[in-house]
């Protein structure tokens, strides 16, 4: 598992950063998590604009060109022994002291970047769904930010844990937002639903493919605000994320979702999506 930090490629265990690093102090940062099929980076671009975007909606100064940015995840793509990987690339603010709330004058950003294996979803998941429960979302109002401070995500996903399920789906203010690691959609009566980006969610890359598929393939999809009782009248829920993909949930707090099957409208997308992951591994 090679690494990259700040300039340096080492194995992921010896890397180091200060203690008084602010992504350690403060969460202040940023990340991306990419998938990589056969070696070949999945939406990387798209990656690496949402990146652009979140480390100036945080002001910390964008360290590299894209060009750059580029050439680093995929040299660190080719020097891994293993094809199929989860790019994890984090970038913070930076190690300052004295310990201050406010950006330090002078200071600069830490980049990370390594490398897993990545599993893809097993197929009794995509085949027979995943359960899920619900919770009031108490993030904080920029969730369209994608940043390493996750301690109101990492609490609902332990929800889920200790549910013995897949995803906690949070709801605000009686709507549908996210899950907590996962962007949701909904079917009834064959059109497809999801929240139209907001501050309250992060747009995730998968939630943008799917919304280019369906208007590809002509599947009906129309974003706005999702009701939580258009989420529990629901003839599908559906989770997307760069790692799980698009997975069908079946039982939604202890209910069946529709008939409690994998739905026909999740088939045909999955199989959309797998034919876009084809077409861009043959390129
Ligand atoms: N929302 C949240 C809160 C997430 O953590 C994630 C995945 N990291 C997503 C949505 C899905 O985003 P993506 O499709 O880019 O993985």
């Amino acid at each position: 598992y090679l690494a990259y930090l700040n300039g340096e490629f080492a194995p992921l265990d010896q890397l180091k950063i200060s203690v008084l690093d602010r992504g350690f102090l403060f969460g202040d940062g940023v990340y991306e998590m990419i998938p990589v099929y056969s070696r070949v980076v999945f939406r990387l671009d798209e990656h690496l604009s949402r990146l652009e975007q979140n480390l100036a909606a945080i002001g910390i100064p964008n360290p590299h060109s894209r060009e750059a940015w580029r050439e680093l995840v995929l040299s660190l793509v080719a020097q891994q022994t293993f094809d199929d990987q989860s790019i994890y690339l984090q970038v913070s603010r930076g190690p300052a002291f004295p310990r201050n709330h406010a950006f330090p004058a002078e200071v600069s950003p830490t980049v990370f970047i390594f490398a897993d294996q990545l599993e893809a979803p097993a197929t009794v998941l995509t085949e027979q769904g995943v359960s899920a429960v619900t919770a009031t979302d108490v993030r904080w109002l920029r969730c369209n930010i994608k940043a390493i401070s996750l301690l109101a995500n990492v609490l609902a996903k332990q929800q889920a844990a200790d549910a013995g399920v897949a995803e906690t789906i949070l709801l605000r203010d009686g709507l549908l937002i996210e899950g907590a690691a996962s962007n949701i959609f909904i079917v009834k009566t064959g059109i497809i639903y999801a929240p139209a980006p907001s501050e309250l969610m992060l747009t995730g890359i998968t939630y943008d493919l799917l919304i280019e598929l369906a208007g590809q393939y002509g599947l009906p999809l129309q974003l706005g605000d999702v009701t939580e009782a258009m989420l529990r009248q629901a003839d599908e829920v559906w989770l997307t994320s760069s790692s799980k993909e698009i997975l069908a949930i079946v039982l939604l707090d202890g209910q069946p979702v529709g008939n409690g099957q994998v739905g026909p409208i999740y088939k045909k997308m999955l199989g959309f999506y797998q034919e876009f992951k084809r077409t861009v591994m043959r390129r």
